[in-house]
């Protein structure tokens, strides 16, 4: 390290993370870490929780230990049809052995249908739950895309996370 940096215990750390996965009709729809009725849900290797996995990458960014791709491969058959809360909680011990808590989470889910506002508690509870930590430290957002491209037709959908950490 840079002798001029301050220590890494010393500053807050945050990480962003992105995810987007196509919809397709007789797939569960699963994100964070619930199931919510819905005429299509993602296809993945795991459950495809999109919020799950941006959550993963923004806590793995800003832990310093790269990506959810290193820790979890897609095409690892452990992983194959797997809750994403289990990346979560694996995430979390790894933060824990390096000494990092998590002070904020705040998420953007992007999806046309179907309305998530009144799943937040479940969600916020379930990947509170994986992490270890209350679930007042999670802030969900929705937006749609406004019909705009492959999100706006009901495709896809993408989530995005800030995460920031604590020594
Ligand atoms: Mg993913």
């Amino acid at each position: 390290m840079n002798p001029s940096n301050p220590p890494l215990s010393a500053v807050s750390r945050v990480g962003i993370g992105y995810d987007v996965h196509r919809l397709e009709r007789g797939r569960r729809f699963v994100l964070g870490g619930i199931e919510i009725e819905a005429d299509r849900g993602p296809v993945g290797h795991s459950d495809g929780d999109a919020l799950a996995h941006a959550l993963c990458d923004a806590l793995l960014g800003a832990a310093g230990l790269g990506d959810i791709g290193t820790h979890f491969p897609d095409n690892d058959p452990r992983w194959k049809g797997v809750s994403s809360l289990l990346f979560l909680e694996r995430t979390a011990a790894m933060l824990a052995e390096r000494g990092l808590r998590i002070a904020w989470i705040d998420a953007v889910v992007i999806v046309e249908r179907p309305k998530l506002g009144p799943r937040f508690p479940a969600m916020r509870a379930a990947l509170a739950g994986s992490l270890g930590i209350t679930p007042e430290l999670i802030n969900l957002k929705a937006k749609t895309n406004e019909g705009l491209g492959e999100l706006g037709r009901g495709e896809a959908i993408a989530a995005q996370v800030v995460a920031a950490l604590t020594a």
